[in-house]
């Protein structure tokens, strides 16, 4: 096989966008702020564009560089004779761990946290958000794809397995799902889980600054940045900064990495979100 065929990525990703919504008709973890049908236009619009610049920019470069790099035993995983099927396995994990740095340069270097930043403005979370990236975003991590495809060595069937997973993981962990608190604490120590993912979109910058994995949790756990402990109805969603949702439209989300930065931490009126104690151990997940 040379690539996951388009027909089976097409249908997974429409069958996890019609389970996600037929599913989150129940309670969800966290009560919505905004009007859902307004909120699902203008993220699908972002969302549209942002399809565009992987269409427009990551694709033209990274499909013709796999090949290349598979031509050439470019990377990490050509210098050793391998499986095929290990070959894949590892290059999904390296890609895994790579795009774990990616989201950490993306809130801690500030040209790149302008970017990031209409993602995380989103006042609610849903599957919605999970599309909703800047184009600009997308554009600039084509420079990372290269880097990472380069070093590690991805053929088009790695690269088309890893995009179908961090795809379905995306949608799942952005999701408004609530699944049994002890099932998502198992689902938990492998793979990125919505309430694990939505501590991450807390406007603490303590919450926010953790959970930066997008699929294997191993990362944050390796890294020690992983927390678990915060209860979801605890979680404002969004970043301090904006909290308004009028300053948070369509046009002000295109423009947001292109005008000048407010504080991203700092309240309205300059204060701070009160930093509640959590006792409990950080690595057991909370309801
Ligand atoms: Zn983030």
């Amino acid at each position: 096989m040379k690539k996951v065929p388009s027909w089976l990525s097409a249908s997974l990703f429409v069958g996890a966008v019609g389970l996600l919504l037929f599913l989150k008709r129940r309670r969800p973890p966290r009560k919505s702020v905004e009007s859902k049908v307004m909120r699902t236009e203008r993220n699908v619009a972002v969302a549209g564009l942002a399809a565009l610049s992987l269409q427009l920019v990551e694709r033209p470069a990274i499909q013709p560089l796999t090949s290349l790099v598979q031509r050439r035993g470019w990377g990490l995983l050509r210098a050793v004779r391998l499986p095929a099927w290990l070959e894949v396995v590892l290059a999904v994990v390296l890609m895994d761990y790579t795009l774990y740095m990616w989201h950490v340069l993306m809130h801690r270097v500030p040209f790149l946290w302008r970017f990031h930043l209409p993602h995380h403005v989103d006042l609610d979370l849903d599957a919605s958000t999970a599309l909703r990236f800047h184009a600009g975003e997308l554009a600039i991590a084509t420079g990372w794809r290269i880097f990472q495809v380069t070093l590690i060595g991805v053929s088009p069937l790695s690269l088309s397995v890893w995009q179908t997973f961090v795809l379905l993981s995306v949608l799942f962990h952005h999701s408004n799902l609530r699944l049994p608190i002890q099932v998502e604490q198992k689902l938990v120590r492998m793979f990125v889980t919505p309430r694990m993912h939505g501590i991450h979109h807390s406007i603490e910058k303590e919450e926010t600054n953790s959970n930066w994995s997008s699929g294997l949790t191993l990362w944050d756990w390796l890294h020690g940045t992983l927390r678990l402990n915060v209860p979801q109805d605890q979680i404002t969603i969004g970043v301090p900064a904006f909290q308004n949702p009028d300053e948070i439209k369509l046009p002000q989300i295109l423009e947001m990495p292109f005008v000048e930065q407010r504080p991203t931490w700092v309240l309205p009126g300059n204060g701070q979100p009160v930093h509640a104690m959590r006792p409990v151990q950080t690595n057991r997940l909370l309801p």
